[in-house]
């Protein structure tokens, strides 16, 4: 491996030396945060560094919902912390939607604002929800502006071709986006604001010094005046104080299958299980829930366990009665913490982290990222 005091001084002086910003991650967030540093210093040199020839933890791994709150997901959390703290997050979520459909258009990120249902298996968990919809409604209105975002279906099976499924609470301000289109409009906007991206380093440690802040990678040290870190479920590795840990996200594709009902976005189970139409196919994912200790996990392999039973769902209840196969699997990592919301803070005098974005970074990713931008211009 050529080391960094093997290149060239051209290579050295163009892209490694006088660097003013230096984001580690090229995820939602690190993109956001350098093209965001970038429009308040138009002379800045400012450079991601990515440990993976491709971002390798949730951006490009992700189902691409631009959801901000199903109800069961939305009940439980009222269950087990504040309501501020509840209210507070879906408002995050919300406007990060907001921002990210500002950065880009709809064309770009293939938005489609199909809104989402939240599927219902038992019919004694109608009585409990019921009730609490208008609650729900209410809330809702006060951040969004919009009245009745969410509504009761009893049909879906009819509509989708489900089985056994008592209903779905559908929210009409969801929407789906395409993961890899977003990766490519971001690229596009790095190249374009001449962001430099160094592919394929990883950083091991962090130190500062009177100058600014010094990054120990596989490959050398390099400096820069100020970093920010945008690495998500991998900040224990780096930063062992942050209460942040690593949660597995696994997911699989079907087949394409002829005349498939199912179209828009789903959530079950309080949202640890989703899945979507993909042209004609199915992305499934989730189950994280049936073996959180095994899920907290750096590890990117499949369990047999968990595509199991997103399998059997499958079968089962969401595209019965139908022929298909499984043509792609993959894990992505997210980052968790016991408490549901990022961790954007300072860690040194010219250092600060945006982290933890949990299953909802394309929604708030962009915000969380140009948050960070301000912290390191101050
Ligand atoms: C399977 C799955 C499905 C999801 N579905 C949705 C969804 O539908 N809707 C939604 O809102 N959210 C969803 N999420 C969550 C969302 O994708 C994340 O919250 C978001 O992508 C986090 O972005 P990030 O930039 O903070 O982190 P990441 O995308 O994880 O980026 C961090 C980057 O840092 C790099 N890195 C790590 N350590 C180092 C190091 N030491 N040196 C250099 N580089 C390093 C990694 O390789 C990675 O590319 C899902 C996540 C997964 C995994």
């Amino acid at each position: 491996m050529i080391q960094f005091k093997q290149l060239s001084f051209w290579e050295k002086v163009t892209l490694l030396e006088n660097i003013d910003f230096l984001i580690v991650g090229s995820g939602i967030v690190g993109s956001a945060c350098a093209l965001e540093l970038r429009r308040g210093n138009p002379d800045a040199k400012i450079a991601i560094l990515e440990r993976s020839y491709l971002p390798l933890g949730a951006s490009t791994k992700n189902a691409g919902f631009a959801c901000f709150g199903s109800v069961t997901e939305l009940l439980d959390d009222l269950e087990n912390v504040s309501e501020e703290s509840v209210w507070n997050t879906v408002k995050l979520r919300y406007e990060g939607l907001e921002r990210l459909l500002q950065r880009f258009s709809k064309e770009d990120l293939n938005y489609e604002n199909c809104g989402s249902y939240d599927l219902i298996t038992g019919e004694e968990d109608l009585a409990v929800y019921h009730p609490k919809l208008d609650y729900l409604n209410r809330q809702i209105e006060f951040i969004t502006g919009q009245k009745n975002c969410y509504s009761f279906e009893k049909n879906v099976n009819g509509k989708f071709g489900f089985k056994s499924f008592k209903g779905g609470y559908f929210n009409r301000l969801e929407g789906a986006i395409d993961t890899g289109k977003l990766l490519l409009a971001t690229q596009k906007d790095l190249a374009k604001n001449g962001i430099i991206v160094l592919n394929g380093i990883e950083v091991l440690q962090i130190h500062s010094d009177q100058n600014g802040v010094i990054l120990e990678t596989n490959y050398g040290e390099i400096r820069a005046k100020k970093a920010g870190i945008t690495i998500n479920g991998f900040a224990k590795k780096l930063l062992p104080k942050l209460a942040v840990e690593p949660a597995r996200a696994q997911v699989l594709v079907t087949s394409e299958i002829k005349n498939l009902p199912v179209k828009g976005t789903f959530h079950l189970d309080k949202g640890y299980y989703y899945f979507r139409n993909v042209g004609n196919r199915i992305l499934f994912g989730g189950g994280r829930n049936l073996d959180f200790k095994a899920e907290n996990t750096f590890d990117l392999n499949q369990t047999n366990l968990i595509q199991n039973a997103l399998e059997k769902l499958l079968r089962e209840q969401i595209i019965p009665d139908t022929r298909f196969s499984i043509d792609y699997r993959w894990s992505g990592t997210m980052g968790v913490g016991t408490e549901k919301g990022p961790v954007i803070e300072k860690i040194g005098q010219n250092t600060a982290v945006g982290v933890r974005l949990g299953g909802m970074g394309v929604a708030i990713g962009s915000l969380i990222g140009e948050r960070l931008a301000r912290i390191l211009n101050d």
